[in-house]
């Protein structure tokens, strides 16, 4: 049923990039904060962001980790900071501050829409008793399932601010996943995980659980791309390039 295995009763999902479009946002984010980076310590010569350094550095893990990744890639150690720093702050956290600042702003102007696929996933599992939760390291996340009232299918949510409030390791550590088994009060094994990152699948695989769904949207076109690769590699049982794809299966 929907594409899971046997004795699968819960359903995880991953946020950004699985439910709403919102990844496309966060890459943006990102390039905008470290493009402008780079090209102040750098000069016009400067090598920008991929979404390949997107994907590798940055995709699912807690902010903070996202920029200590990415900048170690380029040989550049700041300071960690606080996490109250000014968005202006030469530190990791102010770079991060930097980065959600531009994604709130991406937010306002562009909006967030949940993939529609998603949508009838969401409503499948909820009228087939699935227990459904959300796990994202975003620190948007309450914020987000609202604007898309997704919250009404949300039994349970574990987000950047649950991680942090908790110190839950982050993504690609399977903490914030085993913490929304456990508020769904379902062992590992009865869970599938839906996740788009590298590290979100890795989370899923390391926590032991029933299922890990990969979700490439980065080639509509073509599934057996690299990041569909990478996906399996790093631990997806399943990939497909949307949800729609499992509502009908049996
Ligand atoms: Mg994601």
């Amino acid at each position: 049923m929907l594409g899971l295995t046997k004795g699968i009763t819960a359903c995880l999902f991953d946020l950004d990039g699985v439910l709403t479009n919102t990844a496309k946002l966060h890459m943006a984010a990102w390039k905008a904060t470290f493009d402008a980076f780079l090209q102040e310590r750098e000069g016009p010569g400067f090598a920008p962001f991929t979404e390949q350094d997107y994907l590798d550095h940055v995709d699912g893990r807690p902010r903070a980790d996202g920029v200590r990744d990415f900048l170690a890639s380029r040989q550049i150690t700041l300071p960690e900071g606080a996490a109250d720093d000014p968005p202006t702050a030469m530190t990791v956290n102010g770079v991060g501050n930097r980065k959600n600042a531009a994604l709130r702003s991406l937010i306002a102007e562009r909006g967030v829409q949940p993939y529609p696929g998603s949508v009838r996933y969401l409503r499948a599992a909820q009228e087939a008793g699935l227990r459904i939760a959300v796990v994202t390291s975003s620190n948007n996340g309450a914020a987000v399932l609202e604007a898309t009232h997704l919250d009404q299918f949300v039994q349970a949510r574990i987000d950047g601010q649950v991680i942090t409030k908790r110190h839950l390791r982050g993504k690609p550590a399977p903490d914030s996943y085993l913490a929304g088994a456990q508020a769904l009060g379902v062992e590992p094994s009865a869970a599938a995980v839906f996740e788009d990152a590298v590290a979100g699948v890795e989370a899923g695989h390391a926590g032991g659980f029933g299922l890990v769904v990969g979700v490439d949207r980065t080639d509509q076109e073509l599934r057996e791309g690299p990041h569909a690769d990478a996906l399996r590699a790093h631990g997806a049982d399943v990939v497909v390039s949307d949800l729609a794809e499992l509502v009908a299966q049996p």
